[in-house]
């Protein structure tokens, strides 16, 4: 998590990376700092948001033009200024900004406390600092060798950039398990922890690989070699992103721009995939891999959070559609339970970021045990793109709210023509059938647009609800995932407890929450088991409780039993997700702005897990 931006060259360093911190504050904040180098190191760091990090440095010389910057969401020691980074080393000589977690810190910082040194934070990132400076200084070693031979002592994972008084225009970077990306203009190099910093200096960049360090010097070529010594050739990539896409576009918050963009993310998901009228469906990247995965014995999709819930209704979508057997894992859980992974198995993991550390350990077991592996991420030249056998893009474009709503929705479309395309090869549905369901998800967009408008019913239901602490989300089939993403939702961004369950496991537990207080939000489109759904409507409504129905237009039945009802479009069963989330991500948006959370920005939260 956390932000990184660094910069060396010609301009002001100060306002490019006050800047890029702003871009990645969604990746974590409790904390910010920045390090200049001119003439001597100067650090300004304070507790909270970027925004008071530059109030706090208003009145000092911010005249340079190589620093480096970062936003902590704090792993080791509370999110105070004293743990905010960056962190000198003990000499005062050295700055350092890290991501990520050094796991062997505890026995480091022991032994450079027996060398005489002392510690000014609770961070493992303080111990790395100090770690480097002690072996340059003992084994009198350039400053690049020593970084190398230090991440040679660390375990964990790291993203880092270095700073050094002695060395004015020099700048060292590396990375393992945390993204890192640098951008090369003319005499000028930026480094972040994604390309959002960068995107209006240059196109040109390079993704660092595991255990990458980059030597960056004013007037020289950047220098590229692993922490094993081996010299590295730079790949320089052009950059694609649109930087209007960066910012909010007249909306209030970005996740309500996010809301909003779904008509047009889904139909970028699907843009030079779907042919519904030639009958074509083709994901390009996976096209090398199709018999692999229509052959597999078994699909293992590995994911956490919100794309946990994507993998759930790719899961109902590829058993019923082509019936091959589907296992959902979290990916937490997955990597340390010793699962039972062959050569026959595909994996796909999911992520919208790319980079989440879970995802990615998780990875790398299935790869050991010889699994095929598949990624469906979002964000372009991500670790998860780079480690996996194949994959999609959801092309969502960039999502900045940390609660994810667009990269949902375009999860779930790669993986509604996923198994639209492996039911064709396998032929497990009528060719009619087939073309009906392709007509109906070209048609989605539009449907989408349809229950986007049901923004101020919404808000009046949260208006009603506001204040509650407890919310129950319930669904069967295709809408229990939705229901879980609904509650997490809730939970995420307005602070309220919810909990999201099949609809049917009410009475196995949950159903002794019930009572006049407890608002019940049931997932009950006409599709499925919808007469199932209306009876444990009813044993709700029976208990006192209150009912909020999100139901196909039209809908008569639900209605009259429903203390609110809110309506989609009607739909085939299996993309009824894509609009049953509309409402349930406008519901926790309206409630959080009530209640006044932050949206963007849930506490403790962070948009790109890193850690473990
Ligand atoms: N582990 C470091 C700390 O707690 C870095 C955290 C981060 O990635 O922001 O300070």
């Amino acid at each position: 998590m956390c932000g990184i931006v660094a910069y060396l060259g010609p301009r002001e360093a100060y306002p490019i990376l006050i800047k890029g911190l702003h871009r990645l504050e969604y990746r974590g904040y409790d904390s910010a700092g920045v390090a200049l180098l001119n003439g001597g190191l100067s650090v300004f760091k304070t507790k909270g948001r970027v925004s008071d990090l530059e109030n706090f440095a208003r009145n000092e010389n911010l005249h340079a033009t190589i620093g480096i910057a970062h936003t902590r969401w704090a792993t080791h020691g509370e999110p105070n200024s004293i743990n905010a980074h960056p962190h000198y080393s003990q000499s005062k000589k050295l700055a350092i900004i890290h991501n990520g977690i050094i796991e062997n810190y505890a026995v480091l910082k022991k032994a450079l406390i027996n060398r005489g040194y002392h510690f000014q934070s609770d961070t493992d990132t303080e111990v790395l600092v100090n770690l480097i400076e002690d072996i340059q200084i003992n084994e009198k070693v350039e400053l690049e060798e020593a970084v190398r031979i230090a991440l040679n002592q660390v375990t964990g994972a790291y993203a880092m950039v270095l700073l050094s008084e002695d060395d004015p225009d020099l700048l060292i970077a590396a990375r393992k398990g945390s993204p890192m990306v640098i951008g090369i203009g003319k005499d000028e190099f930026f480094v972040a922890s994604d390309a959002t910093p960068l995107v209006e200096y240059t196109k040109s960049v390079i993704y660092l690989s595991e255990e990458d360090v980059a030597v960056m010097r004013r007037g020289e070529q950047i220098h590229l070699k692993n922490i094993k010594n081996q010299e590295k050739n730079p790949y320089v990539q052009a950059l694609e992103m649109d930087i209007n896409k960066l910012e909010k576009g007249g909306y209030e918050h970005f996740m309500l721009k996010e809301i909003f963009e779904q008509p047009s993310s889904i139909r970028d998901s699907m843009r030079g995939r779907l042919h519904a009228e030639k009958g074509i469906v083709s994901l390009g990247g996976l096209v090398d891999y199709e018999q692999k995965i229509a052959h597999a014995k078994r699909i293992i999709i590995v994911a956490c959070g919100t794309s946990w819930h994507a993998g759930l209704v790719g899961e109902y979508l590829i058993e019923d559609l082509a019936r091959i057997p589907v296992e959902v894992e979290y990916a937490s859980e997955f990597r340390y339970r010793n699962p039972i992974i062959t050569e026959e198995d595909v994996v796909i993991a999911i992520s919208q970021s790319g980079e989440t550390a879970d995802t990615l350990a998780a990875i790398a077991l299935a790869k050991e045990k010889g699994a095929t592996i598949l990624g469906i991420c979002n964000v372009v030249g991500s670790s998860i793109a780079r480690v996996t056998d194949a994959g999609s893009y959801t092309h969502a474009g960039p999502e900045i709210g940390v609660a994810s709503t667009k990269a949902f929705t375009a999860q779930v479309t790669v993986l509604i023509l996923l198994a639209l395309r492996l039911a064709q090869i396998r032929a497990t549905i009528p060719v009619s059938r087939w073309m009906e369901l392709l007509h109906e998800l070209n048609a989605i967009p539009e449907k989408v647009d349809k229950a986007l408008q049901c923004h101020d019913q919404v808000k009046k239901i949260a208006d009603e609800f506001k204040d509650v602490r407890n919310f129950l989300y319930l669904g069967r089939g295709y809408n229990f995932p939705v229901a879980l993403e609904g509650a997490l939702k809730l939970k995420e961004i307005s602070y309220i407890h919810a909990e999201g369950y099949p609809a049917a496991e009410m009475k196995h537990g949950p159903i002794a929450l019930i009572d006049k207080d407890m608002p019940v939000v049931f997932v009950a489109p006409n599709t499925g088991i919808y007469d199932k759904v209306v009876s444990n409507i009813q044993e709700v409504k029976a208990r006192n409780g209150k009912v909020i129905a999100i139901v196909t237009e039209g809908d008569e039945t639900v209605r009259k039993m429903a203390d609110y009802v809110v309506e989609i479009p009607a739909t085939e069963e299996m993309f009824v997700s894509l609009l049953a989330t509309i409402p349930l991500q406008k519901l926790a948006y309206h409630m959080a702005i009530l209640r006044g959370c932050n949206v963007d920005q849930p506490r403790n939260l962070a948009k790109s897990v890193t850690v473990e």
